[in-house]
Parts: C-alpha cells; structure tokens; sequence
C-alpha cells in the first residue's frame, strides 16, 4: 500500500482509503469483517458522516481494541456552533474515541458559507474542539465547484483539507483542487466511483492516481470482497493512452446527468426512494437485468410514477439533476 502526506494535516495516509457510505448498508458483524480487511492491507484512512446513519456506530464497534491503527475523519452538516458542538460529541461517542483526526463541514454550499464561519458559525465549535484536542485537524467537503473555489481561495488558511468529486466523467474540481494542493491543503477524491456508475473499478481509481491532483481516493466499501478488489489495483504504473481512449468512451457514454447516490434529495413526501428508482433503470437499460430490475422495482413501495412534481427533491440535489424528468423516464420503463 502507498502512503502519502494529506496536506498540512501532515497525517500519512493509504493512497487508497475508505469511504464509509455503504456501511448504511451492512450490519456490525459484516462492518468489522470490512474494518479486518482494511487493517489486512494497510488502508489506514477511515471517512464516515454524521450523516450516514449507522456508520459511525458500526465503525466505532469495529474499531474497539484497534483504533490505533486508523486515522478516523467524520464529518457534519450542522451550520451553526451549537449543532456542530452537539455533533462532534456524539461522533466521538458513536466512533467510541477521545479524538478524531479530521472533522469535516459535509457538503458545504456557497449559500452556507457566511453562516458557517460568521459569529455563531460551525466554525467556532470546531475551532474549539481542536483547541480543545477533541478534533486534530478540520476540512470541508463540497460538491459545488463554486462553492470549491470559495473555500480554496478563501479559506484555506483555516481548512487543512478539502474534498471533491473526482472521477472519469467529473474533473471539473481539476484546477481549483490543484490550486488547493499548492495551498498546502489535503485533497481527498470523493465518489471515485462516480456513485457506482463506472463499472470499472481499475480503470477508475487508476484515473486519480495518475492525475496527480488528489492525495487520497475514498471509494464506498461495503463488504470484504469489496476492499479485496479494489486493494488489488495497482496506483503505480503510469495510464497509457490506450486506458485514456477508454476514459473518454465512458464520458461519451454517461454524459453528466446520472444519479451518484448519494440521497441528498431525501426525503421525498410521497416516500419514493429516488436513487434506487434510477439504480433499477440502469439495471434494465446497462446491463440487460431487465427481469432482476422489475422485480426489485415491483417490490419498492412507491414508485417514480407516484412523484406529483412538487420539486423539492431538485432543490436538494447537488448536482441539479432534473429528477422529475428522469424519474418520468423510469416511470415509462417500468409503466408505474
Ligand atoms: S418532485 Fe417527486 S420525487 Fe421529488 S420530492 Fe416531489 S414528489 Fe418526491
Ligand atoms: S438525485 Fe441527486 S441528490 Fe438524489 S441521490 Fe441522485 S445525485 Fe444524489
């Protein structure tokens, strides 16, 4: 495994390392069978969310008796000082540690900026927590390549890290992540994977290595089988051009609108569960699991064709999908 140094958090890092996301997913036996394989290999790097509902839990239980052995970062939504107080405290309990490494402001907008570093911001219970040893290092993570380059340009004085999508088909945080590596901040590659839209794995995680602006890539493992496959990527050699023919097919091929799971858009008033509405679509329409998919689909309680287009589930998407229009799609698959 490869170790390089995240920013000035001067933390050494698995080049590859873990995101936490899919834990939602699993249960605590699966999550410490996940946290063996990583100590196996030497995947140090742990990101989970306050957000993620049970990760933080799991993890903590997985972690007990070898917490030295990881460098832990979590992160919160909360935009004022209170909350986030509030939330470190319960991440330190649910991780089961006196001190976590690196706490993250999760999915900052432009519009929340002001508020988080203004009186009474997140950012004072922050600095309060690193003054105070609870937190070591603080960084943030967008999903806006506006509200990116603010914090870059900005506020890199205050956050030692900064964490971006990175993948095949969304290098727009490019120059202002290079920019940020320059100002001496960590850069940590979020949704490797493209939310699990990119079927291949190497040649994805091959991509970040070889573009030389991310420190660390942190995809979504869920099980051991996951951690076996992707730890046996090799980061090292260089991508020829024939792996970058490959890159720019599947650019042409997903283009940018494609869900990347991460259910910001939660909840729907009407109950549907919007990703797995565009996940079952894409079974049927990449991978010829048309009978699989409407099984599945079937068995969901609400369906795309319940959505009564109140559009608040675009207004919460970071990525301005137009979902209505895309779960209408679905709909018309499905014919529900
Ligand atoms: S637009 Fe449709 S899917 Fe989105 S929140 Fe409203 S009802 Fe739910
Ligand atoms: S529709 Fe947007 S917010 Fe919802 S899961 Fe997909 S990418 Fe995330």
């Amino acid at each position: 495994m490869k170790y390089v140094t995240l920013g000035r958090t001067g933390l050494n890092v698995s080049q590859l390392s873990f995101g936490g996301i899919p834990i939602q997913r699993a249960d605590a036996a699966n999550t410490k069978a996940v946290v063996d394989k990583l100590e196996e290999y030497g995947i140090n790097y742990i990101d989970t969310a306050r957000g993620y509902t049970v990760s933080e839990e799991y993890l903590g239980a997985a972690l007990e008796g070898r917490r030295d052995k990881f460098i832990l970062a979590t992160k919160s939504m909360s935009r004022d000082r209170e909350s986030m107080a509030r939330d470190i405290e319960t991440s330190l309990s649910n991780l089961r540690t006196g001190h976590i490494e690196l706490y993250q402001l999760h999915n900052l907008p432009e519009k929340d900026i002001g508020k988080v570093f203004g009186p009474g911001g997140a950012w004072e219970a922050l600095a309060e927590a690193k003054a105070a040893g609870k937190i070591g290092h603080i960084g943030v993570t967008a999903h806006s390549a506006d509200a990116l380059k603010i914090l870059v340009e900005q506020y890199s004085d205050r956050l030692e890290t900064v964490m971006f999508p990175y993948n095949i088909v969304e290098d727009q945080g490019r120059d202002v992540l290079a920019l940020a590596r320059e100002k001496g901040m960590g850069t940590i590659a979020m949704k490797p994977l493209a939310g699990g839209n990119l079927d291949d794995y190497a040649l994805a995680l091959r991509y970040i290595a070889a573009s030389g602006v991310c420190d660390v890539m942190i995809p979504g493992m869920g099980s051991p089988e996951e951690v076996d496959r992707n730890a046996a990527v090799d980061l090292e050699t260089s991508f020829t051009e024939a792996e970058l023919e490959q890159c720019a097919a599947v650019r042409k091929e997903l283009g940018t609108q494609f869900c990347r799971r991460c259910n910001y858009c939660a909840p729907c008033p009407n109950g549907i569960d919007i990703p797995s509405c565009f996940l079952m679509a894409n079974y049927t329409k990449k991978y010829g699991l048309a009978d699989w998919a409407r099984a599945r689909y079937d068995a969901m309680p609400y369906h795309a064709g319940s959505c009564v287009m109140c559009g608040a589930c675009e207004k919460r998407c970071p990525y301005g999908l137009p979902i209505r229009d895309m779960l209408m799609d679905v709909a018309r698959i499905f014919g529900r």
